[in-house]
């Protein structure tokens, strides 16, 4: 997985409370997905080698084929605030991406656009709520919770370590320590048995392997914590 692009277009604010406020600007928004797109394309290979596995080796398939759809789109997204973006591209990836992943990874990125709606910057409160949001879509779509070998393993300590840490701690260290709890996280799908999706039908034969929508989650999740801390 790459590294960091230096020049940060992140803005700190005054300092208060000891703290430094953090904005996200649209253009961050932007940089995230660019990264997720050349990333993604990066593991396309890997995450198709954990899908055959466990399931039908296309989740890296299908989810290059979705964030190609959204690099081909980055000419009109550009005209859109935050929350519109996201909405977008979530349409996207629900119209392109297909399997299980393509509705959970679209309901996730419209809720988070759902609660960036006609903004140009977002600070860490809400970044933190559009990820909250985020988190409950992929729920509520797919009825799997925490401990199921999904996507979930990785966004779920994500967010509760995110939440636990961005009102005493700096941003950037807030979604460090998250981004610590999201690799744990997936990797703690390994020796777990699959009880939702296609990996279910092999029951007991899915442990041991890492599932890829945890491992897709967590490249996804690592561009925006690279951006976050610039
Ligand atoms: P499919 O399984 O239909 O071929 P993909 O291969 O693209 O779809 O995606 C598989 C990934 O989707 C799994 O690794 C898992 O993380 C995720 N997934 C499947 N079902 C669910 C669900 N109900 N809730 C959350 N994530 C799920
Ligand atoms: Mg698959």
């Amino acid at each position: 997985m790459g590294c960091a692009r230096k020049n940060s277009r992140i803005e700190m604010g005054e300092i208060g409370k000891g703290e430094q406020p953090m904005k996200l600007t649209k253009e961050d928004v932007l940089h995230f997905l660019e990264r997720v797109i050349e990333e993604i394309e990066k593991n396309k290979d890997f995450l198709t080698e954990l899908d055959s596995a466990i399931g039908d080796g296309d989740h890296g398939i299908n989810m290059d084929r979705g964030f190609k759809k959204v690099r081909d789109s980055m000419k009109t997204l550009k005209d859109k605030d935050i929350g519109a973006i996201l909405k977008s591209v979530g349409m996207m990836l629900v119209s392109t991406v297909g399997g299980a992943s393509g509705p959970l990874y679209g309901t996730a990125f419209m809720k988070a656009g759902g609660e960036l709606s006609g903004k140009t910057e977002a600070n860490e409160q809400e970044i933190l709520k559009a990820l909250k949001s985020a988190l409950e879509g992929i729920k509520m779509r797919g009825k799997a919770t925490e401990g199921e070998k999904t996507m979930i393993d990785t966004i779920a300590p994500f967010v509760s370590t995110l939440e636990k840490h961005i009102q005493s701690e700096e941003p950037e260290k807030a979604f460090e320590r998250a981004l610590e709890s999201a690799e744990k996280g997936m990797k703690a799908t390994i020796p777990m048995k699959a009880t939702k999706g296609r990996a279910s039908y092999l029951g007991e034969r899915s442990i041991g392997h890492q599932d890829p929508g945890a491992t897709s989650s967590f490249i996804i999740l690592k561009q925006l914590v690279d951006v976050v801390r610039g």
